[in-house]
């Protein structure tokens, strides 16, 4: 299994107001250097306290698209807030993102019960734009696997696995349990899967340290893994 990665798409800058201080200028000097193809910012929505606001994504539609040789893309992080996948961007500014992730986080939607975080994933799929599953490893927010696995994979998204889940000091509960249990659902069902950093500024960039290791529990197929495949990027 290949250690290094073409691309890493979930990382935050200073402009999701916590975690780092670090720029895109900062991060995407950081990806040259490690040979990234391409670097995916992708803040948190409006609705994570001190984040990104409507108007920062708004004028994405102007930053520079590559910088130091490594392509530059913007996305978001957004916050599944109810059961319903309701979101906290609007569907034009969502049309204008080369991508959505659509995660739980604690300070905008409480654990819900299975059933709920369930719904609330699925839900969240038709929004416009939306790519990948955030941190869906995360056991503070029980979901069934399969059920939102099996509709990702009609829906043509594709779940993560999250670097910053599996280190030592994630305040994500069970993320390596749920990670095998992703790799092993998502094997089965021939889907693949974006590997993360989850980086808040420059230091985590492009690192899967510690996803590498389930990959090999799993024997996991490298052609399921999007971040080995560079034509994968003219998708987005
Ligand atoms: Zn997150
Ligand atoms: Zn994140």
């Amino acid at each position: 299994m290949k250690s290094t990665i073409l691309f890493d798409l979930h990382t935050h800058s200073i402009s999701s107001g916590h975690g780092s201080n670090d720029t895109i200028t900062d991060m995407v000097k950081v990806a040259s250097s490690i040979g990234l193809k391409a670097l995916g910012i992708s803040e948190h929505g409006p609705a994570t306290p001190c984040s990104a606001t409507v108007s920062y994504f708004r004028n994405l539609s102007l930053a520079c698209r590559s910088r130091f040789d490594v392509r530059l893309l913007y996305g978001v992080e957004l916050n599944i807030l109810d059961k319903y996948g309701n979101v906290d961007l609007s569907p034009d500014l969502l049309s204008e993102l080369d991508y959505a992730i659509i995660s739980f986080h604690l300070p905008t939607c409480k654990p819900m019960s299975l059933e709920d975080n369930t719904l609330g994933y699925i839900n969240a799929m038709s929004h416009k734009n939306v790519r990948f599953i955030g941190h869906m490893d995360d056991g503070r927010y029980p979901i069934d696997y399969e059920h939102v696995l099996e509709v990702a994979k009609c829906k043509y998204i594709f779940p993560e696995i999250n670097n910053a889940s599996l280190a030592p000091d994630a305040y994500r509960t069970n993320g390596y349990e749920n990670s095998l249990k992703i790799l092993t659902i998502c094997k089965k069902l021939e889907l693949p899967v974006l590997l993360s950093s989850d980086s808040h500024g420059k230091s985590q960039i492009g690192n899967v340290q510690y996803i590498l290791p389930l990959l090999k529990t799993t024997d996991f197929p490298e052609h399921l893994i999007l971040n080995y495949r560079e034509d994968f990027l003219n998708q987005l």
